[in-house]
């Protein structure tokens, strides 16, 4: 039998450098060979006023702890300061000017920083902020961190039924950009920063599109996605078992594994964590669903009532690895920055 390939997490959310000790318990329970610390940009984001601007200190806090603490490589994304694009109300009060994107990216870089994290994209942010995806100062920032040899995460999009009747009271409307809008800065964003690379999360939330995500990829060699489920991701992935598993094996060099665990404090508003028993269940279910024929439980709330469960779509090793951890390694081509100070 063949060794178990490696298990690099390429999207851990820290936030809370109190729970670090649940994230070295996370890398053990679920044996990962490597993760990424990601950080958000909360200014602008609604209710979340009297948080500081972005996840950026206790990030960096749990990336040294846990680099002194645990023998696997621990990378960590940093976030924009985007006080400035914000009426003073909003920003918690008057803001003095701020370094430029570019500068800011220097400044994480030096504090120890692998990569930039942008969740510019959220529509709801990307509102609040005034930013398209392909905005001048995303393009800035995305320069920057490329000449840094630092990759971006960035969040665009949400699931497309959001727009729709289907998300209820909360659908998106009048004054959010729209999907296909979204879609499309991403790929100018791409075009825009050819030496970046750039990994968009939970498939781009075009799971159940997977043709038009072989279009970006073969549009913009710079462009990964991730996993992060994107728990919408289970139910179309799994209605057309043949389309996901051709997509996967074909593109096998541009999907990195991630969960989208939640080290946030548990309660706080409007950005809540999740348990570490809640956060290795969505490891091991992602990792079922990749490698096993059997069924997993789709945890998506608004999943069809035939979806509650789906067939994972036991990929072949080879490209299994990759995805795992093969593909997060091409992408951090060096090891950790140590972290300053
Ligand atoms: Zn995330």
């Amino acid at each position: 039998m063949s060794p178990q390939p490696g298990v690099f997490d390429f999207h851990v959310h820290a936030g809370d450098a109190f729970r670090t000790h649940e994230i070295s318990a996370y890398i053990r329970d679920t044996q990962l060979t490597g993760l990424c610390l990601l950080s958000l940009p909360t200014a602008g984001y609604p209710g979340a006023d009297k948080l500081p601007p972005h996840m950026n200190e206790a990030v960096l806090e749990s990336k040294k702890r846990l680099s002194a603490s645990e023998n696997i490589p621990v990378y960590a994304f940093g976030c924009l300061d985007n006080r400035d694009l914000l009426p003073a109300s909003r920003a918690g009060g008057a803001v003095k000017s701020l370094p430029s994107p570019a500068e800011q990216i220097a400044i994480l870089h030096e504090a120890g920083f692998d990569g930039l994290k942008l969740w510019e994209g959220k529509p709801l942010l990307a509102a609040a902020l005034g930013l398209k995806p392909q905005h001048q100062r995303l393009v800035d920032a995305c320069r920057e961190a490329g000449r840094r040899d630092m990759p971006v995460i960035f969040h665009v999009a949400d699931p497309p039924e959001f727009w729709t009747r289907a998300a209820g009271e909360t659908a998106y409307g009048d004054g959010l950009p729209g999907f296909d809008e979204l879609i499309e800065g991403a790929a100018l964003l791409c075009e825009q920063a050819p030496e970046t690379q750039i990994v968009f999360p939970h498939l781009l939330f075009l799971a159940g599109d997977l043709k038009r995500a072989a279009s970006f990829l073969e549009r913009l060699p710079n462009a990964s996605l991730d996993l992060a489920p994107g728990n919408y991701a289970y139910e179309p992935l799994a209605a057309d078992r043949e389309t996901s598993i051709a997509f996967f094996t074909e593109y096998s060099k541009r999907i990195l594994f991630g969960t989208d665990a939640f080290f946030f404090t548990v309660d706080a508003f409007p950005l809540p964590g999740d348990s570490l028993e809640g956060n290795c269940r969505r490891c091991s279910r992602l990792l079922s669903f990749l490698s096993g024929g059997k069924d997993v439980e789709n945890p998506y709330p608004l999943a069809s009532v035939g979806a509650r469960r789906v067939r994972g779509l036991s990929l072949p090793g080879h490209f299994l690895a990759d995805i795992l951890a093969g593909n997060a390694h091409r992408i951090l081509t060096k090891p950790p920055k140590e972290v300053g100070g």
